[in-house]
């Protein structure tokens, strides 16, 4: 499992930057982009987004 940043949907509006507490999230060319090293998977960043642009993503085989 994961989370991922839908770049069709990202607004960057940064509430995910600001409201994850591992500091995992940054805007990196234009997008959210999640650092998977320090995301615990808690989903706090989800409903923070007001373009419903991150979800949990399974790890594909
Ligand atoms: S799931 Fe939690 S730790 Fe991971 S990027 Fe979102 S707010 Fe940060």
């Amino acid at each position: 499992m994961k989370i991922v940043v839908d770049p069709e949907k990202c607004r960057t509006s940064g509430n995910c930057v600001v409201i994850c507490p591992e500091k995992a999230i940054s805007i990196v060319d234009g997008l959210a982009t999640i650092d998977e090293t320090k995301c615990d998977l808690d989903g706090i960043c989800i409903p923070a987004c007001p373009h419903d642009a991150i979800r949990y993503e399974e790890d594909q085989e």
